[in-house]
């Protein structure tokens, strides 16, 4: 095996200069193997088709008759250029950006090739590419490349053809035959061939699945590795539950657990019961039931002699589940306390010293859990509510006092499940995917501002029945004095309107956090009625009676995020209503209006926002972690992703994989991203 050529740089080539080659580098190219791994961005169809059989803002390339003058719009250094074209029996406008000097060449009664993108509605191509006269056979089909500056299509296919003839013997297949065998996929070279010199669509589609799968096995072979690596360091220990106490506390429950709080409790009794440490994350959408599954958990390091903790974000949500964990435990003769910032200090020591001796077995508590002087007896299970909140630098804190107890995290933002299993690749996810029977979906409807006096009216006859309503408003950025403004108005137009009889607060990221705390128990406490509010609204906060959400300004939201809001609403026996008062300017903006008010299937939403969004802007940013990948995408390639994921799983545990030499090249890219370091995997 000589891979000497692949690794030679470009000057090699005929035509790479030294100004050429340092073009390349800037795009990130330097080898010939880099060359061949430059991937199209997408491929242009020169076929010719038909304007009837085409679709809005699909590609297209037409023939046809130049039929006017070209006119041409300069804007600063920029233009514009439109010529009419008579192609079959459409008489449309093609339009080219910044090609100025076409204007001598476009003359009317000449025949000339066009290819771009058809805009349907207004019978324009938005030109990429042309030709004048005819269309020749020589391209039906080529890739485009993502490229800058000197080095056009045309020059970087030069390179293609030369890298591709020089390394084509030298090309070792990292995947062996017996998987593209089992997959259909083609080796590297007929891939290599497929995808840069295709000859129609169907061949580079399926060149692509290979890469794609390549891609995504290799990094699930990484997240794999990793979660064995943690399970063979055998840090946790088992814990040996009590069965019988578990089935007695499920059986005491008022209701049955779906089958999926059962798969996750059978889970997670799994994890507890294995000797390494747990790593869980308990997705489920809001009113999916995760706490009891969180409360069985409890039970179960409980009745094998340890300790439970359980975090909350926050102090409203603590003392919730605290309320909740108090009526299940203390039949059990579990002893329950709460912990959090505003704990007395002599209640506090009291708690200190009964968590260190043992005579508590459960906590619940804020980030005051995880403060130096809590020391415990015997930790076995953290459960930590919305995960996303705090998480790794919790754990660090915990690691740091010699504890490795279980950890589930809970979280309630509906991941889809292509990113749960990519992005927390390294931990295991159990999704609670059903709601508990006889749910009344939240009606959602989506209106215009001019209509709030009758949705004014409508808030009133809801308020006179006793329920109470959130009203939301945007407040992206807490330092943006606009909407600041724009909540104060509204928060005062409300009290306009239903003050004295119902009484309406206000609240926002500004407050301090005694404020805030102080706002929500009255809302809680049905001593307020209406909660203006910025998105401070914490995630998880159960106040049942609340069956009316409005929220302004819904376009300025993603669909997670107005989900999560909802999510407000809709906790009790009563039927609950959400209105989003939004004026989308965009296509995909109206349809996340549409998509929310059509369902309110979390997971459903999600996938729904990543495909408007992309995956980049799912988790906000590119700071989220979330990888990289070079051709799979995540939402069309979810299948792959599934398989690559069961694959690499398989893989990881198997002895063949490590020692054979079929497997040896991807074993090689495992090594070199350096996780295998100083471990032993067998
Ligand atoms: P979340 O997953 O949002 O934390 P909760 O655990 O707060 O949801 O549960 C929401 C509500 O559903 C609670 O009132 C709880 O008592 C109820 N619940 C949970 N599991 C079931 C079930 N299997 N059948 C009926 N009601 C359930
Ligand atoms: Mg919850």
């Amino acid at each position: 095996m000589n891979n000497n050529l692949l690794h030679e740089p470009l000057t090699i080539l005929k035509g790479v200069g030294k100004a050429t080659a340092e073009a390349l580098q800037e795009l990130g190219i330097s080898t010939l193997e880099d060359v061949l791994f430059t991937f199209p961005t997408r491929h242009e169809d020169f076929r010719l088709k038909d304007l009837t059989l085409t679709d809005h803002n699909e590609r297209v390339t037409i023939e046809g008759r130049i039929e006017s003058d070209p006119t041409i719009l300069f804007m600063g250094k920029k233009s514009r250029l439109q010529v009419k074209v008579l192609t079959g029996r459409h008489l449309i406008k093609a339009v080219f950006f910044n090609q100025p000097y076409l204007k001598a060449k476009f003359i009317p009664g000449e025949i000339v090739t066009i290819s771009g993108k058809w805009d349907k509605g207004r019978q324009v191509i938005q030109a990429s590419a042309h030709q004048l006269g005819p269309r020749t056979d020589d391209h039906d089909f080529e890739p485009v490349y993502s490229l800058k500056g000197r080095v056009t299509q045309k020059v970087f296919r030069r390179l293609l053809t030369q890298a591709f003839e020089l390394t084509k013997e030298e090309l070792v297949d990292p995947l062996p035959e017996s998987v593209r065998e089992s997959y259909r996929l083609p080796n590297l070279y007929e891939a290599l061939q497929a995808i840069h010199f295709p000859e129609d669509a169907a061949q580079t589609k399926n060149a692509r699945r290979r890469f794609v799968y390549e891609e995504l096995l290799q990094f699930q072979l990484k997240m794999q590795a990793l979660k064995k690596i943690r399970k063979d360091a055998n840090v946790g220990r088992p814990v040996e539950y009590d069965p019988l106490l578990i089935k007695s506390f499920v059986a005491s429950l008022p209701y049955e657990l779906t089958r999926a709080q059962n798969r996750a409790v059978d889970e997670i009794l799994k994890d507890l019961r294995a000797p390494y440490q747990m790593n869980r994350l308990l997705q489920g959408d809001v009113g999916s039931g995760k706490t009891v599954v969180a409360a069985i958990t409890i039970i179960a390091a409980y009745s094998a002699g340890m300790q439970g903790a359980i975090m909350a974000p926050t102090e409203i949500l603590a003392e919730q589940h605290a309320n909740a964990f108090f009526d299940w435990f203390s039949p059990l003769g579990i002893q329950v306390a709460l912990l959090t910032g505003s704990t007395k200090a002599k209640m506090k020591r009291q708690i200190l010293e009964g968590l260190q001796t043992g005579e508590i077995d459960v906590v619940i508590g804020t980030h005051a859990l995880i403060q130096p002087d809590v020391q415990f007896k015997n930790l076995g299970v953290v459960v930590t509510d919305e995960q996303h909140r705090f998480g790794v630098e919790q754990r660090r804190v915990l690691k740091q006092k010699g504890l490795e107890p279980d950890i589930l995290f809970m979280t309630a933002t509906p991941i889809p499940r292509t990113l749960a299993i990519t992005a927390f690749g390294e931990m295991d996810v159990t999704i609670v995917d059903e709601m508990p029977a006889g749910r009344k979906p939240i009606e959602t409807y989506w209106m215009k501002e001019q209509q709030l006096p009758a949705l004014l009216s409508r808030l009133k006859k809801e308020l006179i029945a006793g329920r109470q309503a959130y009203v939301i408003c945007p407040l992206i950025e807490e330092s943006d004095k606009l909407d600041l403004q724009n909540v104060l108005d509204i928060f005062h137009e409300l009290q306009a309107y239903y003050e004295p009889e119902f009484k309406v607060e206000l609240m926002h990221g500004k407050l301090p956090s005694d404020e805030k705390d102080a706002v929500m128990r009255k809302f809680s406490d049905n001593e307020s009625q209406i909660l203006v509010s910025t998105t401070v609204v914490e995630v998880g906060v159960n106040i049942p009676n609340a069956t009316f959400m409005m929220i302004f300004d819904a376009e300025r939201f993603g669909l997670a995020q107005l989900h999560q809001l909802r999510g407000r609403v809709g906790r009790g026996d009563h039927q609950s209503y959400c209105v989003l008062i939004a004026d989308p300017k965009t296509e995909v903006g109206k349809e996340r209006m549409t998509s929310m008010t059509e369902t309110t299937d979390g997971f459903a939403l999600a996938e729904k926002d990543l495909e408007l969004r992309g995956p980049g802007d799912f988790f906000g940013r590119k700071q989220s972690g979330m990888p990289e990948f070079k051709v799979a995408d995540l939402v069309h390639d979810y299948r792959a992703l599934q398989t690559a994921r069961e694959d690499a799983e398989r893989l990881v545990d198997s002895q063949y994989f490590w020692h054979s030499e079929e497997w040896s090249l991807i074993r090689a890219k495992l090594e070199q991203s350096g996780i295998l370091e100083g471990q032993r995997i067998d």
